[in-house]
């Protein structure tokens, strides 16, 4: 067990790590973020900020020094980064667990091997690959990177195959997965937290709309049915455990117009979609994260209200800083902002959390909140 007072080391310093940070603060522990960018939104309320590149072992060594456990938010960190760490100190969640999240094509398969539904796919590694497309999908699908894709980059609708190899030439011929369209009903994830010793506790399962291929909102409780709640669940449960993975982590799904629930993609950390427990929830979703790195129990879950959740894209910010004063006005508005110096189109800035009695008044509120927020 490791006790508040004690020292936790978090990879990378985004608003994931930003948010872990407080989390872990707020219990008395310390924190040092090792991130290479000098303004990172973690890094800046840290007690100490290592800016590093993630493969600079004599920062990784001071990390491991100081550190009585380590953590990510960010499912890219190298393989071999995490393995140096291991030797060192507490690392959670495994090496081996982040390897398998970490390109689209591996991710998929593993999925697959558990007898998990995943949108049909074909892994496009080079042009011989185009053969197996005519049989492998059906058109629309979407071309995307195999490796580093976030918020929807590296993806290209493609209508035919020749969309399809023109789509890969674009993306220089990197490795890629070919992913049938799915006629979707609803998209929904769940954020879990796997303790050692193997128990498992979920977070009400969260539905979410994207736009661009960005989330741009969530809303809890959904209102999928009993039994859908149940295969959802019991699907990210089984890839936790098959993980072994220990800490946060989320997987989001597809529910097609025909019914069928298929898996998209794990997140080995906290995730977009778990925002809401942060003011909906008993425990946050990055609470049950500083608990699962120090072998604590898990913190009750509960929904505690209604909920939905606004992301704060760059885009809202115009000549001016969006209108912050009307959306605190309403008292149901809950406002969190990463610290981001520069606000790009795109960029994930804030979100806020909207309270209310029922999901039909939290989405009213929040909606015309944003419009708000945007009158520039
Ligand atoms: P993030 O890391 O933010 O989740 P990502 O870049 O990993 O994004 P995906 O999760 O693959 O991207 O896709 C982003 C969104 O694009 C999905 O949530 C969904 O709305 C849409 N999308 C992706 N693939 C498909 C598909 N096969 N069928 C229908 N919609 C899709
Ligand atoms: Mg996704």
């Amino acid at each position: 067990m490791i006790l508040p007072g004690a020292t936790l080391g978090m990879l990378g310093g985004g608003q994931l790590g930003r948010m872990f940070t407080t989390a872990a603060q707020t219990m008395g522990y310390k924190v040092i973020v090792l991130d290479p960018d000098t303004n990172s939104p973690a890094g800046m309320i840290a007690n100490q900020h290592i800016c590093a590149k993630y493969d600079d072992e004599s920062a990784l060594a001071i990390l491991a020094e100081a550190c009585d456990a380590i953590t990510t938010e960010f499912e890219n960190i190298p393989a071999a980064t995490l393995a140096f760490l291991e030797n060192k100190t507490v690392v959670h969640p495994s090496a081996a667990a982040l390897a398998k999240t970490q390109n689209r094509i591996t991710e998929k398969e593993f999925i697959s091997s558990l007898g998990i539904a995943v949108a049909p796919f074909v892994a496009i590694h080079n042009e011989s690959d185009f053969n197996n497309v005519e049989g492998g999908i059906t058109f629309p699908a979407i071309l995307k990177l195999a490796n580093f894709g976030y918020d929807g980059k590296g993806q290209v609708t493609c209508h035919n195959l020749d969309d399809v190899k023109q789509a890969f030439a674009d993306l220089n011929q990197a490795e890629c997965v070919l992913e049938q369209r799915i006629n979707l009903e609803r998209e929904v994830s769940t954020v879990l937290a796997r303790s050692q010793l193997g128990d498992i506790t979920n977070f009400p399962i969260a539905e979410n709309v994207h736009v661009n291929g960005i989330l741009h909102s969530t809303t809890v409780p959904s209102v999928i049915n009993q039994v859908q709640t149940q295969t959802v669940m019991e699907m990210a449960d089984k890839i936790a455990e098959a993980l072994d993975y220990i800490g946060t982590m989320a997987v989001e799904f597809f529910i097609s117009k025909e019914g069928d629930i298929l898996a998209n993609e794990i997140a080995p950390r906290p995730h977009n979609s778990g925002h809401f427990t942060l003011d909906a929830c008993e425990t946050s979703q990055f609470e049950q994260q500083v608990r699962m790195l120090c072998n604590l129990p898990s913190g009750n879950c509960e929904l505690t209200s209604p909920v939905v959740m606004i992301n704060l894209l760059g885009d809202v910010w115009g000549q001016t800083e969006p209108h912050w004063f009307e959306l605190l006005s309403i008292p149901n508005n809950k406002l969190h902002l990463y610290g981001k110096l520069e606000a790009r189109a795109g960029r994930k800035m804030g979100h806020f959390n909207t309270l209310a009695t029922s999901t039909e008044q939290a989405t009213q509120i929040a909606d015309t909140s944003f419009e708000q927020l945007k009158a520039n």
